[in-house]
């Protein structure tokens, strides 16, 4: 017989009343016949056999006991039957309280289920509206910690450098605050995952024996029993690893281990796509050639200059730089000496003008605009000077020859010279022009 659980004992209940009540019917119908027989059955002999009552009673008794036994006898064949029945009904019961726990169960984990792909979908729609990687990196792991790590133990979000294929920690999350996580370039499970290209599940580190926990130095800060992680790959690249880890031994499951290779599945197109968005956007604001500012994103950045330079009471100043006779550079050496010179002299206004905090960009073909924030005319003035010494000293090396260029260049001054950006730039193209009239490679500023 299958032994009841102690929450199943409803069924007992159930049943014994059932068997009560057939025994109390049989005891009832015992009692009427023993009473019909002792009171009713004496007399009746007594009177048919003419007082003679030792024979009635000779003949009662025997027929008495083998009454009682012949019941007795009945009733415990009866008896027997109804608990054997009863038996039968509990085994059934049982049978369907089992069936009915995993039902329970099997409820409750689809109900799991059904939360984390609705979650998953919600991911994918959050995902998809995030254009930039940090974006991206916190919904990854926000993500994941609550839906894998229910908000316990350690979750590392690693993005790979494209150029020297290392890990570096983007986003972690803990769930507790005092935790230090202090692998912040993987360590032998990320590497392992980064070496396989491939998710990985660990129920027991200490039990595992792909591992060698002695190289693990983090063991020194927090406990990691188990694991779970997987690559975040595209196409062509391996971009990163999402990872957690738990003190507990066998916190994460198969089930989970399904569920993050989806979200880093989905995570890393999102990756890749943030990474196109941002190149574009890079493409758009960057000259092809010499990778300066262009133009358009140039004028946005002095109307922002101005605003700021207004509010803070501040000032900028603005260079407009123009190569002297470049023309003839294209037109003696070639189109591709004449970039190389365009690059040259980008680099060095970049490396030179880096104290300075400069906005540089490539206002057209040879011509260079500046921004100068937070520096006052007379600062700029020299700065200018200096600049264009530096230019006509420099020595531009093309097919073994060595070729120096000159600028001109118009210095203007907000708010000094005018508090209208156009105007500003205007003033600085007339400056620049002058300089051009004076004779070329010097410095005019707007007076
Ligand atoms: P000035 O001293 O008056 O400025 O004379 P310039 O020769 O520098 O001025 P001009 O405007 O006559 O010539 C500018 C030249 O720059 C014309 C154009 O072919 C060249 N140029 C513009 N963009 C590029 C470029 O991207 N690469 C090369 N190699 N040349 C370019
Ligand atoms: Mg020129
Ligand atoms: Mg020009």
């Amino acid at each position: 017989m299958i032994r009841l659980p102690k929450q199943q004992l409803y069924s007992r209940k159930l049943f014994d009343p059932l068997v009560k009540k057939a025994s109390s019917h049989k005891a009832t119908a015992a009692l009427i016949i023993l009473f019909v027989f002792y009171f009713f059955l004496p007399i009746f002999l007594a009177a048919l056999l003419d007082h003679r009552l030792w024979i009635s009673l000779l003949i009662f008794y025997p027929l008495n006991v083998i009454m009682v036994i012949a019941l007795a006898h009945g009733n415990a064949g009866r008896k027997h039957r109804l608990e054997i029945e009863s038996q039968g009904f509990q085994e059934r019961l049982n049978i369907l309280s089992d069936a009915n726990l995993k039902g329970i169960k099997t409820k409750a984990a689809l109900q799991e289920k059904i939360r984390r792909y609705h979650s998953l979908k919600e991911i994918i729609e959050n995902l998809n509206r995030a254009l930039n990687t940090d974006t991206v990196g916190t919904s990854l792991i926000t993500i994941a910690f609550s839906l894998i790590a229910n908000h316990k133990g350690a979750c590392i979000l690693y993005l790979v450098d494209q150029q020297n294929h290392h890990l570096s920690a983007f986003k972690t999350k803990k769930d507790d605050k005092r935790l230090i996580i202090k692998e912040k370039e993987g360590d032998i499970f990320d590497f392992w995952i980064l070496r396989h290209a491939a998710p990985l599940l660990i129920e027991d580190a200490r039990k595992d024996f792909r591992f060698d926990l002695e190289r693990l130095s983090l063991q020194e800060t927090r406990s990691v029993s188990s694991l779970i992680g997987a690559p975040l790959l595209s196409e062509h690249n391996f971009l990163g690893i999402l990872r957690m880890d738990n003190p507990v031994p066998g916190f994460y499951t198969q089930d989970d281990l399904r569920l993050l290779v989806t979200i880093c599945d989905i995570g890393a197109v999102a990756l890749e796509n943030s990474e196109l968005y941002r190149k574009t956007q890079d493409l758009a604001i960057h000259d092809g050639l010499t990778s300066l500012y262009t133009k358009g994103y140039f004028l946005e950045r002095i109307r922002e200059e101005a605003r700021r330079s207004i509010r803070q009471k501040a000032v900028f100043c603005l260079f407009m730089l123009d190569i002297d006779h470049f023309k003839n550079i294209n037109d003696s050496l070639g189109h591709t000496a004449g970039d190389l010179v365009l690059k040259e002299i980008s680099l060095l206004l970049t490396v030179f003008l880096k104290s300075y905090g400069a906005i540089i960009s490539r206002f057209g073909g040879e011509e260079f605009c500046v921004i100068l924030p937070h520096v006052e005319k007379k600062k700029a003035h020299e700065a200018a000077e200096d600049l264009r010494l530096k230019i006509s000293e420099k020595k531009i090396n093309i097919r073994g020859q060595d070729t120096r260029v000159t600028v001109s260049i118009g210095v203007t001054a907000f708010p000094d010279d005018t508090t209208e950006e156009n105007d500003l730039i205007l003033k600085a193209d007339m400056a620049m022009y002058e300089a051009k009239q004076k004779g070329r490679n010097r410095v005019v500023c707007v007076r």
